[in-house]
C-alpha cells in the first residue's frame, strides 16, 4: 500500500522490518516530528486507528493513535501498569484481511515522550488501551498473528503465505486492508 502524498509505504507481513525491535529515539528533532505527522496522515488514509513506525519501514520507537478522540503521538512508549482485561477482534494495516481475537489489559498506564521531548503519562482504558498495546507490540516486533490459536494459525496459513509473496512484490492494495473493522 503506498501513500504518495506522504512518501510512506505501509509494510506488510513478510517484511523483515516488522519483526525488528525498534530502538528508543535518543534525541527528538524536527525529522521525528515530521515523520509523526506523516505517520498520522498514513494512518488516516488507511482508515486505521493506530500506526507504529516499523509499519512504514522506520525502525524507531514511535507510534500514532486516534480512536476519534484526538491524535496521540508517542515516542519511546512504555507500559508501566496493566489492569483488567478486554477481548477484541483486531486487524492490522500490516496484516490485511486477517482478524484475530486478542485478550489484552483493559486499563494501562503508559509513559512516553511527546514530540517536544517532554515526558508524559497517559492512562488509557478500553479501545485506546487496546490500540496502545497493539502499537507497542509492533515496536517489539510482535504482530497479531503471534496471538493466533493453533487452529486459527492453520486457517490463516495460506493467507499469510500470500501476503508474504505480495510483500516481496509490493502488490498489496489499500482496499484489501479493510476487511477487519479495527485496523491498527
Ligand atoms: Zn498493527
Amino acid at each position: 500500500m503506498s501513500m504518495p502524498e506522504t512518501g510512506l509505504r505501509i509494510r506488510v507481513f513478510g517484511d523483515p522490518v516488522l519483526r525488528k525491535k525498534a530502538p528508543a529515539v535518543e534525541r527528538i528533532n524536527a525529522q521525528h516530528r515530521d515523520l509523526l505527522s506523516k505517520m498520522a496522515q498514513a494512518m488516516y488514509a488507511g482508515s486505521g486507528v493506530g500506526l507504529a513506525a516499523p509499519q512504514v519501514g522506520i525502525n524507531h520507537a514511535m507510534l500514532v493513535a486516534d480512536i476519534g478522540e484526538g491524535l496521540y503521538k508517542l515516542i519511546n512508549p512504555k507500559i508501566l501498569k496493566r489492569q483488567g482485561r478486554q477481548v477484541n477482534q483486531e486487524g492490522c494495516l500490516s496484516v490485511p484481511e486477517v482478524c484475530i481475537k486478542i485478550r489484552r489489559a483493559n486499563k494501562i498506564l503508559v509513559q512516553a515522550r511527546d514530540e517536544e521531548g517532554q515526558k508524559i503519562r497517559i492512562e488509557a482504558e478500553g479501545l485506546l488501551a487496546c490500540v496502545f498495546q497493539h502499537e507497542i507490540d509492533h515496536l517489539k516486533g510482535k504482530l497479531i498473528v503471534d496471538y493466533a490459536s493453533f487452529w486459527k494459525k492453520l486457517k490463516i496459513k495460506r493467507k499469510l503465505a500470500e501476503l508474504k509473496k505480495k510483500a516481496q512484490d509490493e502488490r498489496v492494495s489499500q482496499s484489501e486492508a479493510k476487511s477487519c473493522p479495527l485496523q491498527l
